[in-house]
């Protein structure tokens, strides 16, 4: 069986009250780069964030944390467009425009959410939604304009799908040629009162793979806001899947406080189990086309 890629998504918005482990500055985003790299993983996918954890938007955060994560590995690099908008479309993407301006920090893979959600989170013991207004748009048009922007600057868009019809879209994306083969798209499972995604269930999976065109050259990976991935990644490592997993999504209580490293050797773990190998960075970038 070919080779399983691993991504690690290392930090996203996630705070440190879930696990004290969360890279949030250049500085440790550069410390875990080094450490997941040397337990397995591939691709590094992450969030610049200020000193106390906040957000930030500031394309400099973005150049120092590529920084940072290329002067100590060969990762493939994967930042965010940050699951907010801020301001609109050219200004979610200023951050990418500017790294590709150094081919050393090139981003190789960004990933576009290829469709809309609700992103409320909902109490399910409390029956009731903790906001009940926040939704994350993504039209056709600001794909489009995603899509032609990311070829114009050499950058690869990874199909990032919530749902059936997140794919759906992302294959269409395909045939118009915006978004070039082998794709790479991530399949995003929700949990914790997050409700816009499928469930980390197998059913939740398998509804993913029955959405998945017979007739396009498709690398699949599966990732889990907010909950348990390990159900859906064993699924993914027997099927021929990827596996994005990491800290930013969930803290992993029941490994107690793990660091994004223990989290990938974890993985690794459990693909040789079933006689999986795990790709290097350059093994995964011959895999995806890069
Ligand atoms: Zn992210």
């Amino acid at each position: 069986m070919k080779k399983l890629i691993i991504e690690v998504r290392v930090n996203e918005y996630a705070m440190r009250d879930g696990n004290v482990h969360v890279p949030w500055t250049a500085d440790e985003l550069g410390h875990d780069a080094v450490a997941i790299l040397e337990a397995g993983a591939a691709v590094i996918h992450f969030h610049a964030r200020q000193d106390d954890g906040a957000p930030s938007f500031v394309s400099e955060d973005y150049v120092a944390a590529a920084r940072a994560i290329r002067h100590r590995s060969d990762l493939i690099m994967s930042p965010t467009l940050g699951q907010i908008n801020v301001g609109g479309s050219q200004e979610r993407i200023k951050h990418i425009v500017e790294l590709a301006q150094y081919p050393d920090l090139k981003p190789e893979l960004v990933a576009i959410d290829t469709g809309s959600a609700n992103i409320d989170r909902y109490d399910a013991v409390a029956k009731k939604f903790l906001s009940v207004n926040k939704v994350y748009e993504n039209s056709h048009e600001t794909l489009m304009l995603f899509c032609k922007e990311f070829s114009r600057l050499g950058v690869r868009p990874v199909i990032s799908a919530w749902n059936g019809p997140f794919l759906r879209s992302g294959t269409a994306l395909m045939e118009m040629g915006l978004i070039p083969e082998p794709a790479y798209a991530l399949l995003v499972h929700c949990e914790g009162g997050l409700l816009g995604g499928h469930p980390a269930t197998t059913n939740g999976l398998s509804a993913f793979l029955s959405h998945l065109p017979t007739d396009r050259r498709i690398e699949w990976t599966v990732c889990c806001k907010h909950g348990n991935l390990f159900p859906v990644a064993m699924q993914a490592i027997l099927s021929g899947g990827h596996v994005s997993i990491g800290l930013g999504d969930y803290g992993y209580p029941e490994l107690d406080q793990p660091t994004n490293a223990e989290l990938v050797t974890e993985v690794v773990r459990l693909a040789r189990l079933v006689g999986r190998e795990v790709a290097t960075p350059d093994e995964a970038r011959t895999i995806l086309g890069l």
